[in-house]
């Protein structure tokens, strides 16, 4: 008899979604039999899967049925795949659109924070640009503050307000505003810091302390919030130093916390040190459920033809185990199995190259059959 039960809502949405979703099932299966725990999944509509049958059902058309929204809240995670594709491009005012599915439930569920591991898989090292000696051991994940910051701190044009702007009043005027809350901030930078105790104990806070008065505030938060982490050290960056960083030294860092807007940018710049798309996954977690997904997208151009590399959603069930359910050696193992994996020589199609013999390539299932 399984002691514990997990129940995960699955939202395969669109694409390439169904394909590597059923491999992370797989995977579950696997490791549920051996922890001994109980992975129960339960498929729900999301994006233009969910267009298309509430359309079909006679409407109200929705990108995320109210039914998805009440399982994913019961659940005890999400395991999204991706949403969107060019059968749902329909730009008229009014028009649903699949990413509205996605926005929408991150929304509902309070997900203030974004984590993006970046891990180097010595396999894989020669297809990236940087140098082996660079990238050899990278290790680290980038934690965004979700909600807040320059992207939620409301936005305004108008033509030519007296007084306004630096540069004179004529013409056009804009403003976006970058605000935090002390609780904010600390509830991000806190999760961080428990992150990186669980892993090598280091946390780079990443602002723009020289200029901006918010990111004066962070730092001090951090500072408040190290003081009761003895055991992890605490650097603060610069944020244009930490760009630079991320591609001179990567190996330095463990984990980086940071506002919306920089975190946006640098997250995209750190996933790049690895190479490939279909190799990195993230989590979006608040005080209720958490989501899982791959960091692609849908990819409509290989959708349904079983070629889609599945690791980048594996890797969301490993984040799904380490921060959802506790499952840290299970996490570790799974790591393992992937990294085995590659090792051996296998590969999908993205990430195969002119030295890779075509037996070694395999397709979605037979991947997922490999890590298993
Ligand atoms: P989105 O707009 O949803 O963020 P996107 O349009 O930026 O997505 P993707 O859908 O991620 O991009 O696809 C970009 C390219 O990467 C496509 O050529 C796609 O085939 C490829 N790709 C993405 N994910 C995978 C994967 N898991 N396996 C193989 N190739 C992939
Ligand atoms: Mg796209």
């Amino acid at each position: 008899m399984s002691s514990t039960t997990y129940r995960i809502c699955t939202l395969p949405g669109d694409g390439i979604g169904p394909e590597i979703i059923a491999e992370a099932k797989k995977v579950l299966a696997a490791l549920g039999e051996k922890y001994d725990v109980q992975f129960v999944c339960k498929d729900q509509l999301i994006g233009g899967a969910a267009i298309d049958a509430t359309e079909a059902a006679g409407g109200p058309v929705s990108a995320l049925p109210d039914a998805t929204l009440d399982a994913a809240r019961a659940a005890d995670a999400v395991l999204l795949a991706a949403v969107g594709g060019p059968k749902w491009t329909d730009t008229r005012v009014g028009a649903v659109r699949p990413e509205q599915g996605l926005l929408a439930i991150r929304k509902e569920l309070g997900l203030y924070l974004n984590l993006r591991p970046v891990r180097m898989f010595d396999a894989l090292i020669d297809a990236s640009t940087l140098k082996r000696e660079v990238l050899t051991g990278v290790d680290l994940v980038i934690v965004r503050e979700l909600t807040g910051g320059l992207y939620f701190g409301g936005h305004e044009r108008m033509m030519g307000v007296e007084g306004a702007g630096v540069g004179g009043t004529r013409g056009e005027y804009a403003r976006d505003i970058l605000e935090y809350s002390e609780y904010e901030v600390d509830r991000v930078v806190r999760w961080a810091f428990d992150a990186a105790r669980r892993r090598r104990g280091v946390v780079h806070s990443v602002d723009k302390a020289n200029v901006l008065d918010t990111s004066r505030m962070w730092r001090e938060v951090a500072h408040n919030v190290a003081a009761e982490y003895p055991d992890v050290t605490l650097e603060d960056m610069y944020v244009d130093n930490a760009a630079m960083q991320l591609v001179a030294n990567p190996r330095q860092f463990d984990v980086l916390v940071t506002e919306n807007t920089f975190g946006d940018i640098l997250s995209d710049e750190a996933s790049m040190l690895t190479g490939s798309l279909g190799m990195l996954a993230s989590a979006s977690l608040g005080d209720g459920t958490a989501l899982y997904e791959p960091s692609h997208g849908s990819a409509p151009d290989i959708a349904g033809q079983g070629i889609a590399n599945p690791i980048a959603q594996v890797l969301s069930v490993e984040l799904m185990l380490r921060y959802s359910f506790g499952m840290d050696a299970a996490a570790d193992e799974l790591a393992a199995a992937v990294t085995r994996v590659l090792d051996e020589g296998w590969r999908t199609v993205d990430i195969a190259d002119e030295s890779t013999p075509a037996d070694k390539v395999l397709g979605t299932a037979a991947m997922g059959d490999k890590i298993v």
